[in-house]
């Protein structure tokens, strides 16, 4: 028997492997001497080496010459052939060829789909890095816009905002008008629970989802941190009954001042009697009132409680006839605001130069010694050192 390109044929031979892959027996010369029907099918007919791409078919004579296994052929055709060549009788070479076009692709395609995949495993081990850096720092401000911008770019959003403690903060730019697209809540153990909202086309998809949820729960956390630590700062800093700046918060603030200043201290008259009178709620009341038109002076004058009834009031880049005239105006305003009863409430107070932070303590008991004098001398006036 012959096949059409004149190749003789042994038929027991091709009938034992008529199933199996593509086989051809070649001489060393690169001869044809026997196939199987799978080799013709293969090859449509034609001899094998004519089926590869000039560069195949210098390999498959390199093959010929010491076969081995594992071989990758490719045809004109752009096939990806798998060949083992072994040496048969005869000095010939076996070649078992199996075309794998259809697993290169798969394997090309899972090739890219791994890939796809450690990319997105390398970006998602950044992204958690990143959210648990969200958690260590104080600033409110930073981290806001730090969640904002890293779940925008995870995303892709157009825009993200957090709301929260009564700020927005907001990625890349303010928010839009229109409506936001989805939203995760904020929730934290030592405040009012947030919002952060993006602005998208189309909704986030399951794996989208969690690990937004993940870096939202790591920033709430911050959040937590921050509002935790800004409420201790605030309470350390100021005094709880008239939210004024307390010893402490002035003494911090000192460094910050423009010297020379002044300084003044300042005593309610006879304010025994206002909690006597009229009990110590009502004594309250009238703290919280005088702290409140302190606070209404000068945006760069710096008021404190300093105690009881006492309170510093620090005024920055001022002479003490500058404070005095200052303290005066102070002096008739609460006494024509705040009344007990149709009583005018009274303070007598000392002003004294302050030249630098270092002579603080001088200045207040150089502004105290005029205080007491204020005292003695009928109380309701501003007395200067
Ligand atoms: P003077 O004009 O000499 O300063 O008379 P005064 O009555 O103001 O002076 P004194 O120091 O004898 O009294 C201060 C009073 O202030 C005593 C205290 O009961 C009251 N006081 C101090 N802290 C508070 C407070 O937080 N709330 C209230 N309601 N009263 C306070
Ligand atoms: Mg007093
Ligand atoms: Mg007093």
């Amino acid at each position: 028997m012959t096949d059409d390109v004149g190749i003789p044929m042994t038929t027991e031979w091709t009938d034992a492997c008529r199933d199996v892959d593509a086989m051809i027996v070649v001489d060393r010369a690169g001869g044809e001497v026997e196939r199987n029907p799978r080799a013709d099918a293969l090859t449509g007919g034609l001899r094998f080496a004519e089926l590869l791409t000039e560069e195949s078919r210098t390999k498959l004579g390199r093959v010929l010459a010491a076969p081995r296994t594992g071989v990758e052929l490719i045809t004109v055709e752009g096939a990806v052939l798998d060949v083992t060549a072994v040496d048969a009788a005869d000095a010939t070479v076996l070649l078992v060829i199996r075309d794998v076009s259809r697993y290169a692709a798969a394997a090309a395609k899972l090739a890219v789909v791994t890939d796809q995949l450690s990319r997105r495993n390398r970006d998602l081990s950044t992204l958690y890095e990143v959210s648990a850096q969200l958690s260590s720092t104080l600033n409110l401000a930073e981290l806001g816009e730090a969640t904002c911008q890293l779940i925008g770019e995870y995303i892709g959003a157009r825009t993200v905002s957090v709301d929260i403690g009564g700020h927005r903060y907001s990625w890349p730019g303010e928010v839009p008008d229109d409506p936001a697209s989805g939203s995760l809540p904020l929730t934290m153990a030592h405040a009012e629970a947030g919002v952060l909202r993006w602005w998208r086309e189309g909704d986030l998809d399951a794996s989208e989802r969690r690990l937004a949820s993940l870096i939202v729960g790591r920033a709430a956390v911050g959040f937590d941190n921050a509002i935790l630590h800004a409420t201790v700062e605030r309470e350390a800093d100021h005094d709880a009954l008239t939210g004024l700046l307390n010893r402490a918060g002035l003494t911090r603030l000192l460094p910050t001042v423009a010297y020379p200043a002044a300084v003044a201290v300042l005593d309610l008259d006879h304010f025994k009697r206002v909690n006597d009178r009229h009990g110590h709620g009502i004594g309250d009341h009238v703290l919280v009132r005088v702290a409140e038109t302190l606070r209404a002076m000068r945006s760069t004058e710096i008021p404190a409680r300093w105690g009881g009834e006492e309170f510093v009031i620090v005024l920055p880049a001022t002479t003490v006839d500058g404070a005095v005239t200052s303290m005066d105006r102070v002096r008739r305003r609460i006494s024509s605001a705040v009344r007990v009863d149709g009583e005018p409430v009274t303070f007598s107070a000392g002003v004294a130069p302050l030249d630098s932070t270092d002579d603080f303590e001088r200045a207040v008991t150089a502004a105290d010694d005029a205080l007491y004098r204020a005292k003695s001398a009928g109380r309701d006036r501003v007395e200067p050192a």
